[in-house]
Parts: structure tokens; C-alpha cells; sequence
């Protein structure tokens, strides 16, 4: 498994610091990472992480009485029963995500069409493309 250099994982995270500072103002707060939307998204990041990097994501752990910590997942309808059993909880935190954001590509760079991006927002898509890209050359 090819692992990522660091300026790939700095571009992620801009990326993702980006559209975290959108889907912050979300009512609720990171609307996307909850129920059903979320539940694929972290998924995702979980398969993605163990089949492209051979990380295995640590399983969360439920808020605390201060609110910190991550949150258990709300619905898992719509899923099957395997894909239930892997879903015991999201990655969501009270701040965001707690995965590495080069390990979720798909959720750093999601955020709705009506939302106005930054213009910096598409310079680090195409420089994402371009290392992404060379790093499988
Ligand atoms: S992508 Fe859109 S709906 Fe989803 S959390 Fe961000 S701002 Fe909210
Ligand atoms: S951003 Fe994190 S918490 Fe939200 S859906 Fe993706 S992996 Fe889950």
C-alpha cells in the first residue's frame, strides 16, 4: 500500500478545515454526519482507511457528560444488516470529525452546491488531483 507524503495529508486538511468551517454553521452543526448521510460517510472513511492504507479506524466512543468525545450513531435504517453491525458509531465529534481528513477524501471536500466556497477551496481540489494522481504513477 502506497502511503500519502505529508503535503498530501496538509492539503486534505485544509481542504477539510475549509468545509468544516461551513458545515459548523449547519443547523444542526455538521448536519451530514448524522443519521443515514453519516452513517455511509463514516463507513466510507472506515473501508476507505483499511483498503487504501491499511489503517484500521479505532471504533468511537460516546460523548461525555461535558459533551466532548464522539457520538453514537442515530438511525440505521436503510442499511443492511451487515453494514448495521459496522456501524456502532461515527466519527463525529462536537467539533467534527475525528478522522484524519486524507482518510475520508469524499467528506473533506463535501459540502452543499448552494453553499459558497472559498476561492482557495478549488485551488486545493486540483492540487489534490494532481498529487493523488502522481502518487499512483
Ligand atoms: S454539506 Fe451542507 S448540509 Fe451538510 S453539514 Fe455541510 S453545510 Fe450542512
Ligand atoms: S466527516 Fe467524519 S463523522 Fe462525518 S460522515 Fe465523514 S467520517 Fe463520519
Amino acid at each position: 500500500m502506497r502511503q500519502p507524503d505529508q503535503r498530501l495529508i496538509d492539503l486534505y486538511q485544509e481542504l477539510s478545515d475549509l468545509t468544516r468551517e461551513i458545515c459548523a454553521t449547519c443547523s444542526p452543526p455538521f448536519h451530514c454526519c448524522q443519521g443515514e448521510s453519516g452513517q455511509v460517510g463514516c463507513w466510507r472513511a472506515g473501508w476507505w482507511a483499511k483498503n487504501v492504507y491499511g489503517i484500521e479506524l479505532e471504533v468511537p466512543k460516546l460523548l461525555d457528560a461535558a459533551g466532548n468525545g464522539r457520538r453514537p450513531m442515530i438511525s440505521a435504517s436503510g442499511l443492511n444488516a451487515r453494514a448495521r453491525q459496522s456501524l456502532a458509531a461515527s466519527y463525529l465529534t462536537s467539533t467534527g470529525c475525528s478522522v484524519a481528513a486524507y482518510m475520508r477524501p469524499v467528506c473533506a471536500m463535501h459540502v452543499c452546491p448552494d453553499r459558497e466556497r472559498p476561492p482557495r477551496y478549488q485551488e486545493l481540489m486540483a492540487a489534490i488531483a494532481l498529487a493523488e494522481a502522481e502518487r499512483f504513477r
